[in-house]
């Protein structure tokens, strides 16, 4: 069928740029599982599962960052943060380094205060590490409804939360800008089976890269923007990284992507929106 998807007439992003995409990484590693009946320490098999991403992940995706020539963002949970500062300090040399909650349960379950101390306690955390936080997921993309008033009152600048739209925009009355991700282009979603689910099913590199550039496609066609969210323990293989290193490179073959971390997108959209 004769079917075109139709741009704006207005194109929000930088001269000659069509769409945009960001490459994100939520530094997770044992935050999910720490909280369970059994914690990782008296597990560790399942920890080792989550360790992989400080191990061999990260300096894997870091490398491929490095060659592709692209600024990504990690979002950090402060405890993890804590307990593999050295993975921090390797991301933060060439990369934004942004809030993830501190103990990564999802801010829709817990109270209002609750999320603040966390907030805030996060912040410090990744401001040891001498990085400007700007922005924010919530865990497991389960923000409250307070999620924007804090974010907007301690200065940050963006959040990657929500899943409401194509396109950056501001949430009325503040001065944060809303990134939106969605779960199709969640690597946990198509790879990730669940630490204790032993039976699921993997995905292949090539449906997930079918389903990403299919995506990517029409998105791009309509001035959109792509936050990939990807985490190092799922994206982390080896065959993964290749894949990811292919659908880069072939998103890069269209004319006029722009790949930039979320600040970058953040604050252009702020001067615009
Ligand atoms: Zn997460």
């Amino acid at each position: 069928m004769a079917f075109r998807l139709q741009p704006p007439d207005q194109m929000m992003w930088p001269d000659g740029m069509r769409s945009a995409v960001a490459l994100t990484f939520d530094l997770d590693i044992e935050t999910p599982f720490a909280n369970g009946e059994t914690p990782v320490a008296r597990r560790p098999g399942l920890g080792s599962q989550a360790q992989y991403a400080a191990k061999v992940g990260v300096p894997l995706i870091l490398s491929l960052l490095e060659q592709l020539e692209v600024d990504a963002t990690f979002f950090v949970p402060g405890k993890s943060a804590e307990d593999f500062p050295e993975t921090v300090r390797s991301i933060a040399v060439d990369h934004e380094i942004a809030s993830h909650g501190y103990t990564h349960e999802a801010p829709s379950s817990m109270g209002r205060e609750r999320e603040e101390e966390e907030l805030l306690r996060t912040l410090e955390i990744l401001a040891s590490f001498g990085v400007d936080v700007a922005g924010y997921r919530a865990p497991f993309f389960e923000p409250s409804a307070h999620t924007v008033e804090l974010l907007d009152r301690y200065g940050l600048r963006y959040s990657s939360g929500l899943m409401d739209d194509i396109r950056p925009y501001r949430h009325p009355g503040t001065g944060v800008i809303e990134l939106p991700s969605q779960w199709l282009f969640d690597d946990w979603s198509q790879f990730g089976h669940g630490y204790d689910d032993v039976l699921a099913r993997n995905a292949t590199c090539s449906h997930v890269r079918q389903l990403w550039m299919e995506e990517f496609t029409a998105l791009h066609q309509l001035g959109g923007l792509m936050v990939i969210t990807m985490h190092p323990q799922v994206i982390g293989r080896p065959s993964r990284i290749q894949m990811l290193a292919d659908v880069v490179s072939e998103m890069k073959s269209h004319d006029g992507v722009w790949f930039a971390n979320c600040r970058m997108i953040a604050d252009h959209a702020a001067r615009v929106l």
